[in-house]
């Protein structure tokens, strides 16, 4: 073993000698050629390195600014220390990850190392390093390559930049809507596109509630954000209520300063409200928002419908609705009228699992609908023109409208 490193030694000091001969170099890149992997954390290990080579090559070593390999931008990047600190301690988290680009005129440096058939520990990997091991002794934060809560991104270029990545906090639950009128997310005053005007009372919103709103207040003030996105399973119309079981959603809280944030004590607080309730409260990751907006085919949700006949229901038609509503109902729809300015005009081919009548009156209906997700149920209770087919309108030969419709269960078990 010990010739073998002498053998190392003496063939890595005859290249670094040519090297010297041939090109400036500064004493951190002589390091980074000597050992590019050491197996423990030393801040400027490198330069310590260094100074363990033969005083020939040593003597010949340049200022790093002049180095022709690194032009000095390990050092300038580590200058923008203090400046990475003091944003970092603005913040609450517990790991951070350091991420470094180089700029185009770097991008080729390591290269002159071919020439010398060494391979020496990269620039990026160098800068990465020594800001991360300031950090970790600076703020006794871990280093974190999977989902960090910061990540330090290092553009470096002769006067380096710097930019923090927060990662969002992901909170799933289920909301209920007990008032009717409320939007899911909020909705840009179509006066003013949200700049505030008379018509909003200058709040920039459409609506003075909206789910999103009432349900992030509490989260985003507990972790000091007002940047926030609220993924809904699908949504109800506004007029529509949200009961039952509820509907489940992610509160993304954005760019937080705080992280440890009370969320039972968050959710007493939206629940304080007449208007939403959440339960089922807990953290989640981001790949939930997928999950959430990936509606499965299998997935069905379940409504109650008010509807309105133009004319007295036939008793015979009422119990053939109520037969045929034992079965499945295989749906040819059309992208109905009131969303076809939003959504590509195609026929889906969809399912009523099962039609329950709750109550009946001459010119009344309250039905409860098992529906495949992603059905239309306004349509399917109109026909929409035509183009939903077949429809409780047709059913019944009469002309139903839906006056009243609550989503009483949204099917999530994937997801609770
Ligand atoms: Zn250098
Ligand atoms: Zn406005």
């Amino acid at each position: 073993m010990v010739k073998l490193y002498e053998r190392v030694k003496i063939m890595i000091t005859k290249i670094l000698e040519k090297l010297t001969n041939e090109k400036s170099c500064c004493k951190r890149c002589l390091g980074r050629a000597v050992d590019p992997k050491p197996d423990f954390n030393e801040i400027d290990y490198s330069l310590r390195i260094a100074e363990q080579l033969p005083e020939e090559i040593l003597n010949k070593s340049v200022e790093p600014e002049l180095c022709d390999i690194c032009m000095g931008i390990v050092e300038k990047s580590i200058a923008t220390m203090e400046k990475i600190i003091h944003q970092l301690e603005k913040r609450e988290f517990d790991s951070f990850l350091v991420g470094v680009k180089l700029h185009n005129s770097l991008q080729k440096s390591d290269s002159i190392w071919k020439a010398y058939e060494v391979i020496p520990r990269y620039l990026k990997v160098e800068i990465a390093r020594e800001i991360s091991l300031r950090i970790t002794e600076r703020t006794n934060k871990s280093y974190q390559t999977q989902l960090p809560d910061i990540t330090i991104l290092i553009n470096a270029k002769s006067t380096p930049r710097f930019d923090l990545q927060v990662k969002s906090i992901f909170i799933l639950g289920k909301y209920k809507k007990l008032k009717r009128g409320i939007p899911q997310t909020k909705w840009p005053c179509t006066h003013c596109k949200g700049r505030g005007c008379g018509e909003c009372n200058d709040s920039g919103q459409q609506y003075p509630y909206t789910v999103e709103g009432l349900v992030s207040e509490p989260f985003g003030r507990m972790a000091d954000t007002k940047i926030t996105s609220f993924h809904g399973a699908g949504r109800e119309d506004i007029d529509a209520l949200m009961l039952g079981t509820g509907r489940p959603f992610v509160l993304e809280l954005k760019k937080p300063y705080i992280r440890n944030i009370d969320i039972i004590k968050a959710s007493e607080e939206v629940n304080r409200s007449d208007k939403v309730q959440i339960t089922h409260i807990q953290l989640c990751e981001k790949d939930i928002v997928k999950k959430i907006k990936a509606e499965a085919p299998s997935s069905f949700k379940v409504y109650r419908a008010k509807v309105e006949l133009l004319n007295p229901a036939n008793s015979e038609l009422i119990a053939k609705l109520e037969d045929l509503g034992k079965n499945p109902i295989p749906l040819n729809q059309q992208t109905p009228h009131r969303v076809s300015h939003r959504r590509a005009d195609k026929i889906r081919n969809k399912t009523i699992y099962r039609v329950d009548i709750i109550s009946s009156k001459e010119n009344e209906l309250e039905l409860r609908i098992k529906a495949q997700g992603g059905a239309y149920i306004k349509e399917f209770i109109s026909g929409d023109d035509g183009r939903t087919d077949p429809c409780i309108s047709s059913i019944l030969q009469n002309n139903a409208i839906c006056t009243e419709l609550d989503v009483l269960e949204v099917d999530d078990k994937e997801l609770f």
